[in-house]
């Protein structure tokens, strides 16, 4: 069911959460769905309603930078450079964990990812009861992460109090993870906040990609459409696809110029496509630059075959 946020709705999914049921909640990058961090049982039902692997770990959303102490170890000087400029928004920060963390969250793993979404339905939620959530995004596994309340799929809405409709998500796509565990820190998964802004930020040079193993969840195919998507230099004849510049056909949609405005449509128009049963998406390949880096992580895992 598709709630429209108010006091009442947004008091009710915050009963819910401590109630221990799940509830999908919009945020900047993509819809999430939630279950309080101290609920085993709700946890559980995150990986088992999403089909996600065990080793995947989920990331611990808070609504107050106060909260990290309570899911983190240690809190380095850099973490608080980083949460004062990129908090609320979409940076993840992997720390060493609080031994009272349960590992079912952090996929058995020593440290945790912790970010403040920038979204006030959902700050609303976790405010009004305290609370930390973990939230991956509202989508079986592999499959596309909604951007928007009616594209969150029945399998994920049959398994959750509702779905606060909090409208189409302005980042879309999945926050920048940034391994803060180490001497190094080190981007693990690329997203909208750049390692340049990171670098600004630290004033020190960042890794990207630096230790695989680090990144549970980085899987080869992710974020796919049903319909088998190809990447390509240039749009065969009557073409169904994805571009960064002005379509020449009705079949074409303009996800973005920039890489900001296309990542923000890419999801809805992947799911779009997926709905006209052609038989391929063409996708055209963006410029390669290190802007457009998040966008080529995200349509590379969505071209890549099962
Ligand atoms: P999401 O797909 O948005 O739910 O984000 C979860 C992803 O964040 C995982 O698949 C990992 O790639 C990354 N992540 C979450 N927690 C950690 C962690 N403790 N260490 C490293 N990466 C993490
Ligand atoms: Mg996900």
């Amino acid at each position: 069911m598709i709630v429209q946020p108010n006091r009442d709705s947004i008091q009710a999914a915050s009963n819910a959460l401590l109630a221990g049921q799940l509830v999908v909640l919009p945020t900047e990058t993509v819809y999430g769905l939630a279950a309080d961090i101290r609920n085993e049982t709700a946890i559980a039902s995150i990986f088992r309603l999403k089909g996600r692997p065990n080793d995947n770990p989920l990331i611990v959303h808070l609504h107050d930078q106060s909260q990290a102490k309570f899911v983190a170890r240690e809190l380095p000087d850099r973490f608080f450079q980083l949460a004062e400029r990129f908090w609320p928004g979409p940076l993840s920060i992997v720390l060493p964990k609080h031994r009272v963390l349960s590992k079912s969250i952090t996929a058995g793993g020593e440290t945790v990812a912790i970010r403040i979404p920038d979204h006030p339905v959902t700050l609303g939620v976790m405010s009004s009861a305290n609370l930390m959530l973990a939230m991956p995004s509202a989508n079986p596994f592999m499959s596309l992460s909604p951007t928007r309340a009616d594209l969150v799929s029945h399998e994920i809405e049959s398994g959750v109090w509702g779905i606060l409709d909090g409208g189409a998500s302005k980042v879309g796509i999945e926050s920048t993870v940034l391994d803060l565990s180490d001497q190094q820190p080190s981007i693990l998964r690329v997203g909208i906040v750049s390692r340049q802004e990171i670098e600004d930020c630290l004033s020190e040079y960042i890794q990207t990609g630096g230790d695989s193993t680090k990144s549970p969840g980085q899987y080869r195919r992710h974020y796919a459409p049903r319909t088998k998507a190809v990447l390509v230099t240039e749009f065969s004849q009557n073409a169904h696809g994805i571009s960064f510049s002005e379509p020449k056909t009705d079949h074409i949609i303009l996800a973005g110029h920039d890489p900001h405005e296309y990542a923000k449509n890419l999801y809805a128009a992947l799911a779009e496509l997926d709905t006209l049963g052609v038989e391929v998406i063409e996708i055209l390949c963006p410029p390669e630059t290190e802007e457009w880096a998040p966008i080529w992580d995200r349509i590379t895992k969505a071209a890549t075959p099962l």
